[in-house]
């Protein structure tokens, strides 16, 4: 864990400052969740805070409070540049590399703000003046939850601030399953709905607001799951043109990764997507126990994130990426078998 003088900030907080807080290219819930949870906590103190998101985040997210107030870089390069050099503080989120924010990369390298990195993945940069990292954390949100903590200012969390924070913990940690699940994340979670999360709502609006499209893309992603018993891995792979039939929409693949964790005897699991605009293939990673996606990410496709949970991509066909993961499999086989 990197806890750099982040109680120092408080100086830095002293006076009102115009704030942006950035979450990594692709928002999920924990990036988002930690990115509004702040706002709304920096905003109450009488700051003027910004939340600049690299691109577009799902549907089942943009029912939190504050949602409205947030900029996609993407979709609005010259006003989020403007708040990003007029910004004398910038709170980075849920990301360790600043390569992490894609296009927004440019632009932060070139400002003069004060960075603070809070962060659970490995391998922090150091590019933040004040880096509080740990990656035995459940998620960015449950650091979040602390930070306000350690600023003596637990009191102030709001139950917009609880829901967003909620939200995160939540979304990361498989609705409190992984075993990033402290008894310290049940704490932080109890305290939260003291503070006003209506946890039975949160639920319902991330995980019941499926459509019809959607649940049929996962019919098709499910008959295109392919196991390798002996091997105790299992893939699933989604073609542009199955994305297309399906009307697919940001978001919409969220999850389905873990299906092939739910087989029994199975600890590796992976879902493959065509980006046919993007010229590439996303790809998740999932494990159980101690096979480590995080370096197989990382070794084979220019990835990256947690043990239990990582992501990369292939420049390959999606055919082609499909033989390139099967080919090197055998050489995980005694981690795999043991
Ligand atoms: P997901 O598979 O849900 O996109 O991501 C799982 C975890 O891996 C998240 O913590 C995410 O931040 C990280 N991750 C996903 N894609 C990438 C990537 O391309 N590079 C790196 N370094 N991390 C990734
Ligand atoms: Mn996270």
């Amino acid at each position: 864990m990197i806890d750099t003088r982040i109680l120092e900030i408080t100086a830095e907080l002293a006076g009102a400052k115009n704030i942006v807080i950035v979450p990594h290219k692709g928002p999920d819930g924990d990036a988002i969740g930690a990115s509004l949870g702040l706002y709304h906590f920096l905003k109450d103190k009488g700051h003027a805070p910004q939340v600049i998101a690299p691109n577009d985040y799902p549907h089942f997210l943009k029912w939190l409070p504050g949602t409205e107030d947030v900029l996609i870089y993407e979709s609005n390069t010259d006003k989020a540049h403007e708040f990003i050099s007029k910004a004398e503080i910038i709170f980075t989120l849920d990301f360790n590399h600043l390569s992490r924010c894609g296009s927004m990369q440019d632009a932060l390298l070139e400002s003069e703000a004060v960075f603070v990195m809070i962060d659970h993945h490995q391998e922090p940069s150091d590019y933040a003046d004040y880096t509080y990292s740990d990656s035995t954390m459940s998620s960015t949100c449950e650091m979040v939850y602390r930070f306000i903590d350690k600023l003596r200012a637990s009191k102030k969390i709001t139950p917009e601030i609880a829901t967003c924070l909620y939200t995160g913990i939540m979304t990361d940690t498989g609705s409190f399953r992984f075993s990033s699940t402290s008894s310290d994340t049940h704490r932080t979670i109890a305290d939260l709905i003291d503070k006003g999360a209506v946890n039975d709502q949160i639920h319902n609006n991330v995980f019941d607001t499926n459509s019809q499209d959607k649940l049929q893309l996962l019919g098709t992603a499910l008959q295109n799951l392919c196991v390798n018993n002996e091997l105790r891995t299992a893939y699933i792979s989604l073609s542009q043109e199955e994305l297309d039939r399906h009307n697919f929409k940001k978001g919409d693949t969220e999850g389905f990764v873990n299906y092939g964790l739910s087989l029994e005897g199975i600890i590796f699991a992976v879902i493959f997507i065509e980006k046919e605009n993007e010229d590439m293939v996303k790809i998740s990673f999932r494990s159980k126990g101690d096979f480590d996606v995080n370096k197989f990410a990382r070794a084979h496709f220019e990835g990256g994130g947690h043990i239990n949970a990582a992501g990369g991509k292939s420049d390959l066909s999606l055919n082609d990426t499909i033989v390139k993961f099967n080919s090197i499999l055998p050489e995980y086989r005694e981690e795999l078998t043991k």
